[in-house]
């Protein structure tokens, strides 16, 4: 029921962690996290339970990078598992996703991605949305952005996602309809969470991405976005948090 996303300087775990925790009050029944370094590496650590059991399984383990999406999870489809936890990764395990929200046109997206040799390890709607990432990018050869565009455009429901790529350390895309996801925009780093908390005390420059609105976050530059309906380019619209 919560997305943070972070990229920029400072280890993104710190930030990830913080703001699920900021995010606790959602409720949720799982968490997770990925982690993206610039040696291509990615890492995906997911938990039944609350943040503090996340933090606890992740101990000992690889937890650097600067790059990352992180989830908690208010199951819609499939038991609260370990499994089924967000993020989800494609069947390559090049694309990490975090998502909000239900696919409504789930089962029929699945059965055709089955037919192209997709075979499904959890049991969410979310899971056939990073498939269907993999898949487009893959035939169409294209990049993420225009792959999650394009799969975008084949989903019916409701989301707020976030997703990243292995091997691509300096690049976060998210999107969303019906559900909220605001993006802060800081000093060479870039936040992305369901609402302003987890962003609180690293900048008070936000946008709210309108719904039906993808947004392109490259590391160190101004975030780009655009209409899902019809590509255009939608123009920054930055307002000031205001701290009481
Ligand atoms: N429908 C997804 C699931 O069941 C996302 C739930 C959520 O919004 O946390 O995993």
């Amino acid at each position: 029921c919560g997305i943070v996303g972070y990229i920029g300087k400072r280890d993104a775990y710190d930030v990830l962690i913080q703001g699920l925790h900021r995010l606790e009050y959602r409720g949720y029944d799982s968490a997770g996290i990925a982690l993206g370094r610039a040696d291509g590496s990615m890492s995906v650590y997911k938990s039944r339970g609350k943040v503090a059991d996340l933090e606890a399984s992740v101990a000992g383990k690889d937890i650097e990078g600067t790059i990352g999406i992180a989830h908690t999870r208010w199951a819609t489809h499939g038991e609260p598992n370990d499994v089924n936890a967000h993020p989800h990764v494609s069947q390559s395990k090049a694309i990490a996703l975090v998502h909000n929200g239900t696919i409504e046109n789930y089962a029929v997206l699945k059965k055709a991605i089955e037919q192209h040799g997709y075979k499904f390890v959890s049991e969410t709607d979310t899971d056939v949305l990073v498939q269907l990432i993999d898949y487009v990018k893959q035939t169409n050869g294209c990049t993420l952005f225009d792959a999650v565009k394009e799969a975008l455009r084949q989903v019916e429901g409701a989301y707020a996602i976030a997703v990243m790529e292995k091997g691509k350390p300096d690049m976060l895309v998210a999107a969303r309809k019906s559900s909220p996801l605001v993006i802060g925009i800081g000093k060479g780093e870039t936040f992305i969470a369901s609402d302003a908390t987890p962003i609180v005390g690293y900048t008070d420059k936000v946008v709210y991405l309108k719904d039906n609105e993808i947004a392109l976050v490259k590391r160190g530059r101004t975030v780009e976005i655009e209409s899902l309906t019809d590509g255009s380019p939608s123009k920054l619209d930055i307002k000031t948090l205001r701290m009481s």
